[in-house]
């Protein structure tokens, strides 16, 4: 198989079969992450990705899920896309999900009707790293796009029929923003129809700008006990009430524990401080 650095699988699909056909993130400028900042993005080579099926074909030859790597690798137009994909098919004929994670941005040069044709091709599910539907906090951390645009693309996503996660990072606007961070995504969730809202929480990691910037006291992360402050600020206001693990699928089970969980953020009592601490 022709795997390289860096390597991340989503690891709430299917861990086996993985196939790369990007290297790196068309964006790579993220000011939280690291994770390809020394990787060049570039489409793998057809025959690397027909030899990888090829291999695939031999070793589990009745695969019915599949995992594209690897940052944002359907940013690739539905040109070069589809006959991947065709080509998945053809050498694993009983396939039925074609998993990726990618950007909102990657999905605005496909029409609705080319998602609909890559959905009958079996890319059914995907994840949106969305992380905010605040334009400062987006702009704050450059993920490249606005609010406007995560409803544009996701309507398109749903419209197609091609099921979608979309993920809340909790404190990523910082102690100064958190509120708006928290109120405007839910706002903007909720215009959205994903079949799962999932959470994660900002890691500081060596080398971004961002953990630079606190450094220098221009970014103020949030304490844990904060975090969970912002995120019932999300939880209570975000209407599409679709909360979970990833792994769950709240659009299909309406009483999953997960999601239960997840929504019981809301009923926290009063270990948490008032939200009003954050404003
Ligand atoms: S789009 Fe994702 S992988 Fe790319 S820089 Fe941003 S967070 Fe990192």
């Amino acid at each position: 198989m022709h795997f390289t650095e860096t390597v991340y699988r989503n690891p709430y699909w299917p861990t086996f079969p993985l196939l790369q056909i990007t290297q790196g993130c068309t964006h790579n400028s993220c000011k939280f992450c690291t994770m390809y900042r020394n990787v060049s993005f570039k489409v793998q080579p057809m025959e690397w990705i027909e030899e990888d099926l090829r291999e695939l074909s031999t070793l589990v030859p009745d695969a019915t899920t599949i995992q594209l790597l690897s940052a944002n690798p359907l940013c690739m137009t539905y040109d070069k896309l589809a006959p991947i994909l065709e080509k998945i098919n053809r050498y694993l004929p009983k396939m039925e999900y074609i998993y990726a994670a990618t950007r909102v941005t990657d999905i605005q040069n496909k029409t609705v009707e080319q998602l609909k044709a890559l959905k009958e091709m079996g890319m059914r599910e995907i994840s949106l790293g969305v992380e905010s539907g605040d334009d400062w906090t987006l702009d704050r951390v450059n993920k490249g796009y606005h609010a406007s645009d995560i409803v544009e693309q996701c309507g398109k996503l749903t419209e197609a029929g091609v099921d979608f996660w979309m993920t809340f990072l909790k404190g990523v606007a910082g102690r100064e923003h958190s509120m708006d961070h928290a109120i405007h995504s839910a706002e903007i969730f909720s215009q959205c129809d994903p079949m799962l809202v999932g959470t994660g929480g900002l890691v500081l990691f060596p080398g971004t700008p961002l953990l630079e910037e606190a450094e220098k006291g221009e970014f103020t992360p949030l304490s844990e006990k904060e975090m969970l402050v912002e995120l019932k600020a999300f939880v209570e206001r975000d209407r599409t009430r679709r909360h979970g693990s990833p792994g769950c699928n709240p659009k299909k089970q309406e009483d999953t524990v997960i999601k239960a969980k997840f929504n019981r953020m809301v009923d926290l009592p009063d270990v948490l401080p008032n939200e009003s601490a954050l404003h």
